[in-house]
């Protein structure tokens, strides 16, 4: 082990206020003083989490981008301001981050993070932190995290929401395709350039993000290894939801079908950055996909079915419960709202999947839910979510509202 750095009079004087805590002190500042740490997009997220790790004097603060600042950046991505408009964004945050604290030593990675250059670049850091808001770089930074053995802080933001996780398998935690093994289809998800996003929500996100980085590497409290903090800035809420490893990850898991990091032509993505409207013929996956299932941690179902409501319901059932006695049976669409403005079933009442947790109060507890999605997979997921929270009378409509369509509404738009 190398000797930590010795910190001058100056950094002391400037790091004052953490060496005052006991869980970071002088040498918790010395950690972060040798510690090298990647940053994978200056943007939304990456501003505020190079911001404060560079305050914080972590030593050698890489930055990976070969995107350049546009004006539309500048409403959450506060490393850039008017004069860094055309700039490549590494060069901009770079000098922003050198006025914020010049005891830093800023790397630059102009050409980002490719399938070719990954293995490399994520060797020569402690940690990784993805601040990239699409899924070909989310996918390519957790898949050569993992084989450069690196934690890797993830973070996503989607309109008033966001999440935040270390994915860690070298250490016991899961990777990114634990949740989700395979990219969703290509355009099939509205990312923030389409759906927006609120400039503060990536300041909370990337600061969480910065805190994971600064705990991992000064051993202070509890890293979110294994937990996914999810923020709804509406609510507003904080949930936290256990994450454990998936054995059948195709990564991390004990039979891994991906050895390799995948080049990008099969990757399973094209590098559309902001793909096109979500009525895609193509759509399998949850709409909420960028931000990972809001309820992670279900237990296995019930072990004890009622056969009055059973866990599974064919639509031709769920049509007749619904049109027999509205005040006995309702049905929980559990779809995206622009899901539902593709095709929703009359009487149906719209809750989002990801909102389900927050909203258990609103439910009725005197009726048969029958729980609906796209396909039957996330309405799954909530039926036995509902269950282990004390919902007896849940049930899964099988095959979805495309099942649906193709039952019993033959002019039902389907997707
Ligand atoms: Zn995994």
């Amino acid at each position: 082990m190398p000797s930590p750095p010795a910190l001058s009079p100056s950094e002391l004087a400037r790091y004052h206020r953490h060496l005052l805590l006991s869980q970071i002190g002088l040498a918790g500042q010395q950690r972060l003083a040798a510690a090298r740490v990647l940053i994978v997009g200056a943007g939304g997220l990456g501003s505020p989490a190079a911001l404060y790790l560079a305050a914080a004097g972590v030593g050698t603060l890489g930055l990976a981008d070969f995107d350049h600042v546009e004006t539309h950046n500048l409403q959450r991505q506060l490393l850039h301001d008017d004069t860094s408009i055309g700039e490549a964004k590494v060069t901009s945050a770079a000098r922003r981050l050198q006025l914020t604290n010049p005891f830093v030593h800023v790397p630059v990675h102009p050409h980002g993070v490719t399938p070719e250059n990954a293995g490399d670049l994520f060797s020569q850091y402690d940690i990784i932190l993805d601040g990239t808001d699409n899924f070909t770089s989310r996918y390519l930074n957790n898949d050569a995290a993992f084989f450069a053995r690196r934690p890797l802080i993830y973070g996503s933001v989607f309109r008033f929401e966001g999440q935040v996780s270390v994915f860690d398998p070298a250490r016991g935690g899961p990777c990114y395709r634990c949740l989700f093994p395979e990219p969703p289809a290509p355009g099939s998800i509205p990312n923030c350039g389409e759906a927006g996003v609120l400039g503060a929500v990536c300041g909370v996100i990337g600061s969480l993000q910065a805190l994971e980085v600064i705990k991992l590497i000064t051993g202070a409290g509890e890293p979110l290894r294994g937990r996914l903090l999810h923020y709804d800035a509406l609510a507003p809420a904080f949930h936290s939801l256990n994450l454990p490893a998936n054995p059948t990850c195709p990564l991390c898991g004990t039979t891994p079908s991906i050895l390799a990091v995948l080049p990008a032509a099969n990757s399973g993505l094209t590098c559309r950055r902001f793909p096109a409207p979500a009525a895609s013929p193509n759509l399998k996956l949850p709409a909420d996909h960028s931000l990972a299932p809001p309820c992670p941690s279900l237990p296995a179902p019930s072990s004890m079915p009622n056969p009055e409501f059973p866990l599974e319901i064919d639509v031709v059932s769920a049509q007749r419960l619904h049109l027999a006695d509205p005040t006995r049976t309702v049905i929980i669409d559990v779809r995206e709202p622009y899901e539902l403005e593709i095709c929703h079933i009359p009487g149906a009442e719209p809750i989002p999947m990801r909102t389900i947790p927050a909203q258990l109060e609103r439910l009725p507890r005197d009726k048969h839910l029958l729980i609906l999605c796209h396909s039957g997979g996330r309405s799954g997921r909530i039926t036995d979510f509902l269950r282990a929270q004390g919902f007896l009378a849940v049930s899964n409509i099988t095959g979805g509202i495309d099942a649906w369509a193709q039952a019993l509404d033959p002019t039902m738009r389907r997707y």
